[in-house]
């Protein structure tokens, strides 16, 4: 048994977890996490219909509510021993850079949520932050230096969403520093994975080149549109790894209140990304370089130093493995499309 906390150590097996944001991709995969642990009250929220989320799990409440109404928040926290906070209105650089507002708008969620945990008299809150909290001049060129903790100051966070982040996370510092509430703060670095957003505007670049090679190929049409010129280097982490990582930050009392990355450091351009798909597909596309869309700061890598320190692991799923796995996730969901199956592609 690891040496290091998690729920399963900490926690009895009736005690209540709460997921918000459990229809999307990561809290979709956090809740099944906790049911294969054996945890048997778990709530689950989001304000997605239920046909809609990824994941439905067995026996785990799930409830159709808007957190950004602080009544809603008070329900979903009622009991809760723990709170997970993973809701928020966001998506690839393709609904960040353009739906500025309704990414500001997320810090309603995490204000309400934050004050209703601490109220219902929760033990742990975990927020989700993003790796678009840190200073953006830092990451002007494509061979960047990793970003470590403190590069979140002095603030120039990503416009919108990175911003809304950075509040939302001293919101959850303020609470620990004022009133005493264990709060817990990971900045994910680009996650990936089965059980995501893969069409519709909100996808991350894994699982838009992935459909873009999928489409490519039954086509016939064997080209690939590329955002921006695919020398952006980005890391990327299995989901996984970040499930592990979220459970064990949240049981890890020296990260109170205290901002943490959890990424990847296996630093990839766009370019080599279209390439490990390519592989995985068996199949080699024209690129053309649409130099118009978004795409982001030029290159971001996560300097896992502090994660290492604190708790003996860093996010490690190659690149490779992981990227097999959505692959043919996608190709499943696609092919369940084509067939006039429903399949909530996120959109
Ligand atoms: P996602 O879009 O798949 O999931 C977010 C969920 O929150 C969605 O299902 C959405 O319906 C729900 N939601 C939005 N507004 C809500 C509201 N008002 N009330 C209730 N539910 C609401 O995104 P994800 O990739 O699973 O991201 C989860 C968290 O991790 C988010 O906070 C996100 O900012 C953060 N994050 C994700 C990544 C990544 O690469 N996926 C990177 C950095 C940070």
């Amino acid at each position: 048994m690891s040496e290091y906390a998690t729920a399963a150590t900490t926690l009895n097996k009736d005690d209540l977890i709460v997921v918000t944001g459990a229809g999307g991709f990561i809290a979709g995969a956090l809740t099944r996490h906790f049911h294969d642990q054996g945890f048997t009250r778990i709530r689950a929220v989001d304000k997605k219909p239920l046909p809609e989320w990824y994941q439905r799990v067995p026996g785990v409440e799930s409830l159709t509510m808007d957190l950004s109404d602080p009544d809603n928040c008070t329900r979903a926290a009622e009991g809760a021993v723990e709170v997970y906070n993973l809701a928020a209105d966001m998506g690839g650089m393709g609904f960040i850079e353009r739906f500025r507002i309704e990414c500001l708008r997320s810090v309603l969620i995490n204000t309400h949520m934050v004050e209703a945990a601490y109220r219902a008299g929760a033990a742990r809150y975990f927020f989700s932050s993003s790796a678009c909290a840190y200073n953006t001049q830092l990451q002007q060129k494509p061979e960047v230096l990793a970003l470590k903790e403190s590069d979140a100051y002095p603030a120039m966070a990503e416009r919108g969403y990175g911003w809304e982040k950075l509040i939302s996370e001293m919101f959850c510092e303020e609470y620990w520093a004022e009133r005493r509430f264990k709060t817990f703060i990971a900045r994910f670095h680009n996650v990936y994975g089965p059980y995501g957003t893969w069409d519709g505007g909100r996808e991350k670049a894994p699982a838009a080149l992935s459909r873009k090679v999928i489409e490519a190929q039954e086509s016939g049409n064997l080209e690939i549109d590329i955002w921006g010129d695919g020398t952006q280097t980005r890391s990327f982490m299995y989901i996984d790894d970040c499930v592990k990582g979220i459970d064990l930050i949240m049981h890890c009392d020296d990260l109170i209140a205290t901002p943490i990355n959890l990424g990847s450091s296996h630093l990839i351009s766009i370019n080599g990304l279209v390439s490990t798909i390519e592989e995985i597909a068996g199949v080699e596309l024209a690129r053309r370089y649409n130099l118009d869309a978004p795409q982001g700061v030029a290159g971001r890598n996560s300097d896992n130093t502090f994660i290492l320190e604190v708790l003996g692991w860093e996010p490690d799923t190659p690149l490779r493995v992981g990227m097999e796995k959505t692959y043919a996730w996608i190709q499943s969901q696609y092919d369940d499309r084509r067939a006039g199956i429903y399949t909530p592609a996120g959109s």
